[in-house]
């Protein structure tokens, strides 16, 4: 039999979790990263809207999101070449019936400033017109992401610290060996006393792979598409714009809108294709409010947001299988997230103490723990395996 190929840390899945964990992990030990489509950051990473948002998600996104912020506007030297971000103001709109979940998302989200009237809405956006909007909040601090920056960025730190990245690599196969995980791509096997599910939507399939207990891991398919800029305007420079009941949002993307209706469809794990109605779905929210007809669709995509119940990230280690980490249930926040969450992972992966900037922000391990999950069997419901 062929020996494995030894290492500290075996990570399965090279989307933004699994290449940002991979690069912190590698500072500390030798790190197999094993992923396995022909490239990176297929799925739900190459998918994404792009948009960091510090008001957006609960209380423990938002500090992930709050403490990623230094290394997305100030990179390390070298982490890339171009900058990682650049500021995109979100405006969130409401309807003259929307006023008071503008006023609610205020209270929950603390932001500040005047309330925008009808033109001073139309002067950041003038497709969205006074009849059809009537209020407006705006966040300055918002950004667009250069998703494959970072996510290049991570995978060259890693590789420069030694890690091993495996594409086409498809883990088939998890057993246990004496203190060791054994990890089969058909390929090749790895070994490793640690192993990290940074799988995404195929999470509880990995854990199953190990006989790992699964958690209540939820895909939700979303749907987004490009469409052609308003004749005559020059959209740049506009805001994102969010329904305040999150029922659409739409933003410029490279001279195009980017437009999503916000939908989360539940999916078994799998390469998500939009369907024709969340796309007239999408067509018709942009239309009642801009009054602006949806011409031609240029292009169309899905992919999968991946929710715990309490839509908080599951990391840490199973409650009974040593060794195996949880890296998994992003949601819709995974890359305005990722700095942070990966270096809350790797501390916790390598039982340090968590880093004081994330303590000061309230994080802490038990909130973001798989043993959330973990029930007494007098309840009846499974325990942790
Ligand atoms: C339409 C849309 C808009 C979004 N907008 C935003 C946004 O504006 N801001 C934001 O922060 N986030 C956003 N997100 C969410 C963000 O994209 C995700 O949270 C993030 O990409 C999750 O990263 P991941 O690495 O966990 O998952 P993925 O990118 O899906 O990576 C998981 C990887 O694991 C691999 N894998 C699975 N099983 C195996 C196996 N057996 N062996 C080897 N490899 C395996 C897969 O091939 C995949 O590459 C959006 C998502 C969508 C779909």
């Amino acid at each position: 039999m062929v020996e494995p190929t030894q290492h500290d840390f075996i990570v399965i899945g090279a989307g933004m979790a699994g290449a940002s964990i991979a690069a912190e992990l590698a500072a500390r030990g030798s790190v197999a990263l094993l992923e396995a489509e022909p490239h990176a950051g297929y799925h739900a990473t190459g998918r994404s809207a792009a948009l960091f948002s510090e008001l957006y998600g609960n209380a423990v996104i938002r500090a992930l999101t709050r403490a990623s912020r230094t290394f997305l506007f100030d990179p390390p030297a070298g982490f890339a070449e171009a900058p990682l971000v650049r500021p995109r103001p979100c405006l969130f709109i409401a309807r003259a019936d929307q006023a008071e979940a503008l006023a609610d998302f205020r209270a929950r989200t603390g932001l500040a400033g005047a309330t925008l009237d009808a033109a001073q809405i139309q002067a950041q956006v003038p497709i969205l017109t006074p009849d059809r909007v009537a209020a407006a909040a705006l966040d300055t601090g918002s950004a667009d992401i250069d998703v494959d920056g970072l996510l290049q960025g991570c995978l060259r730190r890693a590789r420069q610290r030694g890690a091993q990245l495996m594409l086409d690599a498809p883990v088939r196969a998890i057993s246990r060996h004496g203190g060791q995980w054994r990890v089969d791509t058909g390929a090749t096997t790895f070994a490793a006393p640690v192993v990290i599910n940074a799988a995404g939507a195929w999470a509880n399939a990995v854990a199953g792979l190990a006989g790992v207990a699964p958690v209540p891991l939820q895909p939700l398919r979303r749907t987004a598409m490009l469409i052609d800029a308003p004749a005559g305007l020059d959209i740049a420079a506009w805001p994102a714009v969010v329904d305040v009941d999150e029922q659409f949002y739409f933003k410029p993307d490279a001279g195009l809108l980017l437009i999503s209706p916000a939908d989360e469809h539940p999916s078994e794990p799998c390469d998500a294709q939009p369907e024709e109605l969340d796309i007239a779905i999408a067509a018709d929210r942009f239309e009642r409010a801009t009054g602006l007809a949806v011409q031609r669709v240029r292009h169309r995509w899905a992919g999968l947001r991946v929710f715990a119940p309490d839509r908080t990230p599951v990391v840490g280690f199973a409650a009974t299988s040593p060794g195996f980490f949880w890296l998994a249930g992003q949601g819709g926040y995974g890359i305005q997230t990722a700095p942070a969450l990966a270096r809350l992972a790797a501390a916790l992966a390598c039982r340090e103490a968590l880093p004081s900037d994330l303590l000061a922000l309230g994080l802490n391990a038990a909130a973001l723990s798989p043993a959330r999950f973990c029930h007494p069997i007098s309840e009846g419901v499974a325990p942790c395996a």
